[in-house]
């Protein structure tokens, strides 16, 4: 039977402490101890049901881990103050001083940052390649190779990592293959497929309600342990946690994740279908000409559809600022990065979150300077939606392109 990670949701029951259907809001930082010799023990070794202080771990932030591993299929989690807390927590713990990560050339403009400016200051490079070349992501690995690191669908040009693959050559060189999982959560389970880390962006579809920053690493025990150690742990030691408060409200969103990313998966679907027919440069994993459609549909969950992201290529940086002025004005969404959102948000990725690669890589990746990456809403009438996006279109001057109809 086809793995299902919201019915593995649906089977956690947690109670509040008065049998509250949502479990209680741990309002601590510091937990009390009857017996000073089992506060010493707890210092040494976890022990099941005590907690000591909320930086390691608190009760709120325990139950929407434990949530988060069960959408994954994984052992364990640990849920961070944002995305970027996630995976440079991930990166520290796996890589030291001399060691080198292969990296896609197409993902996060922060992710990129991280790897190509600032781990170095601390001895760690990066290798940057086109992940859907294998025989150049194997040529990159080398002896001091720590980390393969990829997105599952990648941002923003929506290419699709083929994760079983990608997994033997990292375990093939000794490395750890590192998923994150953003753009695909219910979509793809990367731990199932052969990844040994995911991270995500709980920011974006996890949550959904672009009201608060998170993150999350999910793994094996023994790797969620190695980051909380309470004299090495890089989660314990340089701090990334999240609120309580966040997480119980994370918690409540994540039980309506898999509709809201059905709701998101048949809103772009329509739209991507409707602006490919008629002739514009559109990306979108679920449409059949997409290049990388049939590697998705090979490794993707049944049932919750292609995702909420596409990308349109308005053939200009003016066409595109004029295009997302006017779907602004016409109520189509918000001009705003981020994603996962219940309205519709679009942005340029070359002037924002990808800014942070030079030009010349950029143009290497493929990001133009038309492109715009959309994240479809929930919107409960989307062919309104849709008719407004095409009148923006036309008055925009945006030309339906040869590129079209890949
Ligand atoms: N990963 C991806 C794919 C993202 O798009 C982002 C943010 O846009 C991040 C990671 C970073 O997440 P956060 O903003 O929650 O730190």
């Amino acid at each position: 039977m086809a793995f299902d990670p919201a019915s593995r949701i649906q089977d956690q029951l947690v109670f509040g402490e008065f049998g509250d259907v949502n479990p209680s809001i741990t309002d601590s930082s510091t937990y009390t101890f009857l017996d000073p010799a089992r506060m010493a023990e707890v210092f040494e070794h976890e022990i099941e049901g005590c907690f000591l202080y909320s930086r390691h771990w608190n009760p709120t932030n325990r139950t929407l881990a434990e949530a988060l591993a069960r959408m994954e299929d994984a052992e364990s989690a640990q849920v961070m103050g944002s995305g970027m807390g996630a995976i440079s927590t991930t990166l520290v713990a796996l890589c030291s001083q001399g060691d080198e990560i292969v990296c896609g050339r197409n993902i996060y403009g922060g992710t990129y940052a991280l790897m190509k400016n600032l781990l170095p200051r601390f001895g760690v490079t990066t290798r940057f390649v086109d992940l859907r070349d294998h025989a150049a992501v194997r040529a990159a690995m080398t002896p001091r190779t720590k980390v393969l690191y990829a997105e599952s669908i990648s941002n923003p040009l929506l290419e699709v990592s083929d994760i079983p693959a990608l997994a033997a050559i990292a375990h093939a060189a000794g490395a750890t293959l590192v998923v994150d999982n953003t753009f695909s959560p219910m979509i793809l389970s990367p731990l199932r497929l052969g990844a040994d880390i995911v991270v995500h962006s709980m920011t974006k579809f996890i949550n959904g309600t672009s009201d608060c920053v998170a993150g999350c690493v999910i793994s094996s025990k023994a790797f969620i342990d190695r980051l909380n150690d309470v004299n090495s742990g890089p989660s314990m030691l340089l701090g990334p946690v999240l609120d309580s408060f966040r997480a119980a409200s994370i918690l409540k969103n994540l039980h309506s994740l898999h509709i809201r990313m059905r709701q998101h998966g048949h809103n772009a679907a329509h739209i991507a279908r409707r602006l490919s027919t008629l002739g514009y440069d559109v990306h979108y994993p679920g449409l059949d000409n997409h290049p990388h459609h049939a590697l998705l549909l090979g490794q993707m969950n049944p049932g919750y559809g292609w995702g909420g992201m596409m990308t349109l290529d308005a053939g200009s940086a003016e066409a595109a600022n004029q295009l997302m002025k006017r779907m602004q004005e016409e109520k189509v969404g918000y001009l705003a990065v981020s994603l996962g959102y219940f309205k519709t948000l679009f942005s340029s990725p070359g002037r924002s979150t990808s800014s942070e690669l030079p030009p010349e890589e950029r143009e290497k990746a493929g990001i133009s300077d038309g492109l715009i990456r959309f994240s479809i809403g929930l919107d409960a009438d989307i062919e309104h939606t849709a008719a407004r996006i095409e009148r923006c279109i036309a008055e925009a001057g945006v030309k339906p392109s040869v590129r079209a109809q890949r």
